[in-house]
């Protein structure tokens, strides 16, 4: 079975003889990948500016959502070739009614070297405190969750609901799990949250987290995104420099947060306090990307901004599905990739599908 690329704009270079390959997924920039994204719905309990319009959204037909089998089934051919790391994302993977299963399953697979795949997820925190027990004791290793703002106000305006004491509650009760390290992401916006650096910076550092600002990305439901206007990387720090001494934390490797030690700060354990920065635009860490991500409904995309996906809905539910087929199209969709997102060039092409239905 060939692997059929969704082409919106650019269209890949997609090799033959994937079927059959064996080894880990390298892509031909000698990238080797251990990370695969799997976004589990589009839906989200926000409706954050940034990321989804007030109306109108177009959700992803329910037939066409990958049942835990399926995703299942995925994330064990992706073990098989070397993936280490799943991460669940949405919209928000909370709203998905079997989420504990969901981590449950996944959480007993092994990868290559016997040991088990490290589950981890990114929320918006609300319905966590209700969750994560159970989802603890399924197995879940690490907790990334969404606040950009801790001002009441500002964050009924933002995310359009007036759930921040539900998110705070979930961010307490990931403090007390003790699952580490606890980050917490929260997107630098110019005239929205970029008043609030420090402040959510000493937030963290109060619930035992590591705050990490991400720059505002050209993902937006609006096509609003400005170059010009963007918070930057250099502008962060610049403001947090005022607050603390920031020492770089050496050893990176392909993680997509540059990382400081905020002098005079420790956690509850006595450990440094640290800050992070996701510089996507303006400090791309693309040379280093081992991230794949798989959509609620199927389709396998090898970077956010991809404007190809590989369909493996009908490898998945055809008459004579295979894993060596599911394995081909992961290896496709590897072998497709592109050296960097290309935010600079002059043809950069948004992606078609919003940030909800992509996965972070
Ligand atoms: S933009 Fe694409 S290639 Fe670059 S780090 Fe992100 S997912 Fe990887």
């Amino acid at each position: 079975m060939t692997a059929t690329p969704v082409s919106i704009g650019r269209r890949p270079s997609i090799l033959p003889g994937d079927e059959g390959a064996s080894g880990p997924l390298v892509d031909g920039f000698g990238r080797v990948h251990r990370d695969l994204r799997i976004s589990l719905t589009d839906r989200c309990s926000l409706r954050c500016t940034y990321c989804m319009p007030e109306q109108g959204m177009e959700w992803l037909a329910r037939t066409s959502i990958l049942t835990l089998d399926e995703i299942e089934r995925v994330a064990r051919v992706a073990a098989a070739a070397g993936i280490t790391t799943l991460r669940l994302t949405g919209g928000e993977p909370l709203l998905r009614p079997d989420i504990v299963e969901v981590v449950d399953r996944l959480a007993r697979i092994r990868g290559v070297d016997g040991e088990p795949l490290h589950v981890a997820m990114t929320t918006n925190g609300i319905r966590l405190k209700e969750l994560l027990p159970s989802l603890v004791d399924a197995g879940l290793r690490r907790l990334n969750i969404s606040i950009d703002t801790i001002d009441r106000e500002r964050f009924a305006t933002l995310t359009r609901r007036d759930r921040l004491d539900d998110v705070l509650e979930g961010i307490e009760a990931a403090r007390a799990s003790g699952l580490r390290p606890l980050k917490l992401n929260a997107v630098a916006m110019r005239g929205v949250n970029d008043d609030e650096l420090v402040d959510l910076v000493a937030f963290a550092i109060a619930h035992d987290a590591q705050l990490r600002f991400i720059e505002q990305m050209p993902l937006d439901a609006g096509h609003t995104w400005d170059r010009a206007t963007m918070v930057t990387r250099e502008e962060i720090l610049e403001t947090l420099s005022a607050r603390w001494d920031l020492e770089p934390v050496p050893g990176r490797g392909g993680a997509p947060a540059e990382r400081w030690t905020l002098a005079g700060e420790t956690t509850s354990d006595g450990e440094p306090c640290t800050v992070g920065v996701i510089a996507s635009v303006t400090a791309p860490f693309c040379g280093d990307c081992d991230r794949l991500r798989l959509t609620a409904d199927g389709q396998l995309r090898n970077c956010l901004f991809s404007t190809s996906e590989y369909d493996l809905l009908p490898v998945l539910r055809g008459d004579a599905s295979t894993d060596a087929a599911i394995d081909a199209v992961l290896r496709a969709c590897i072998r497709g990739k592109l050296p960097g997102h290309a935010i600079d060039d002059p043809g950069f092409l948004q992606p078609a599908r919003g940030m909800n239905a992509i996965g972070g």
